[in-house]
């Protein structure tokens, strides 16, 4: 559990995210996780620099939104957003973050003293963090998150031509640590800026431990190109059912990160939020501006909160040949050509409309079905 959020043992693949407003700066910060966690994202890391900054953490723990639902945080009973601490190398970090109400640590062992990664522990098992909804506390999760870019000293050498295996190694070395001193509550990430590093580290890591995973490819890159890496790198582990959290990490708005974390499980079929539009990619057979229509749809759908959150499909179809059919597979859809275009609601033919009144007409049948 990290914090009301199951993770592992079957549960639900869990979508993480990070903040990247300065912490000190508790306002920002806030509002950002106010938009992850409306965008859906269930797990907020966020990194704690300097002890200065804690205050400010604490008070985005005591701040953080309900889960699934950020318009429900006046609900003093529902479960919050769990905040996770990312903590490199100074551990009184660490203990400062799990004392402002840390439901997790993310920690890189690597970079501290074995005695004070036992501190970190220790303060960890003894710290009980609300699970919600009457569940009985948990401990204060831990992270040990292992990147290809700071491995431990003696792991380097043998990097530079098996990265995959050095990860696993260095993450076990500190999992068999953890299970000696009597604490489960871990899971374990072997991220590489690799797609192939990436995917070669958590099948070997998967064979090798038992404990949940926290899948991504870090350093990714800008939203477009990372969005891409992390598909195909956070989707290939997925397909094989290896991965309990994931985070797409993107140089970019989080807020794109949830969306595509969310958009990778949906197209997986492991889990679905929000509408999802399928168009045709246009062709010589087009009439009407399909990307133009797509994309108010697309846009217009986000935009309505009472429609974000509805788990439907939604068909945009260039022309009478294939659109049809395809719209009528779809919860709704609209099917256009020459000007017009039908709209369907669940395989049934509604009526054919203008261009212009298509995407009106659409949005307004999806209301009236809630
Ligand atoms: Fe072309 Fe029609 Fe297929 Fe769109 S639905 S790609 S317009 S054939």
């Amino acid at each position: 559990m990290v914090g009301p959020v199951p993770v592992g043992g079957g549960a639900p693949v869990a979508v993480q995210s990070m903040t990247c407003t300065r912490t000190g700066d508790a306002e920002a910060t806030l509002a950002q996780v106010r938009a992850l966690a409306a965008a859906g994202c269930e797990i907020v890391r966020v990194s704690l620099p300097t002890a200065e900054e804690a205050p400010a953490f604490a008070h985005l723990v005591r701040e953080s939104p309900a889960l699934g639902n950020a318009t429900d945080a006046e609900s003093s009973a529902a479960p919050r957003v769990p905040i996770i601490a990312d903590i490199h190398y100074d551990w009184r970090l660490a203990l400062a973050a799990i004392d402002a109400g840390a439901a997790g640590v993310r920690i890189n062992p690597g970079t501290m003293a074995e005695k004070h990664v036992r501190e970190i522990v220790r303060a960890a098992a003894e710290t009980a963090v609300p699970a919600g909804s009457g569940e009985a506390d948990v401990p204060v999760a831990i992270r040990i998150g292992v990147n290809a870019g700071s491995l431990p000293r003696d792991l380097r050498d043998r990097a530079a031509g098996d990265a995959p295996g050095a990860l696993v190694e260095a993450a076990l070395r500190w999992a068999g640590r953890l299970d000696e001193w009597g604490f489960s509550a871990y899971k374990l990430s072997v991220k590489s800026s690799s797609v192939p590093d990436t995917i070669a580290a958590y099948r070997l890591l998967r064979g090798r431990s038992d404990a949940p995973l926290h899948v991504g490819v870090t350093e990714a890159g800008t939203v477009w190109s990372g969005t891409i890496k992390s598909a195909v790198g956070i989707g290939a582990l997925l397909a094989d059912g290896i991965g309990d959290t994931i985070r797409v990490s993107l140089t970019g708005d989080p807020v794109e990160e949830v969306r595509v974390a969310w958009k990778i499980l949906a197209a997986l079929g492991l889990r679905r939020r929000g509408p999802d539009v399928i168009s045709c990619p246009t062709c010589g057979r087009t009439e009407v501006d399909i990307v133009g229509l797509a994309e108010e749809v697309e846009r217009r759908l986000d935009a309505e909160p009472a429609l974000a959150g509805r788990v439907i499909t939604v068909a945009v179809m260039g022309c009478r040949v294939n659109g049809p059919e395809e719209a009528r597979h779809a919860d709704y859809g609209i099917a256009a050509g020459a000007g017009e275009g039908v709209l369907f609601d669940h395989g049934e033919r509604v009526e054919t409309l203008p261009e212009g009144q298509l995407v009106d007409a659409l949005l307004a049948r999806i209301r009236a079905g809630a």
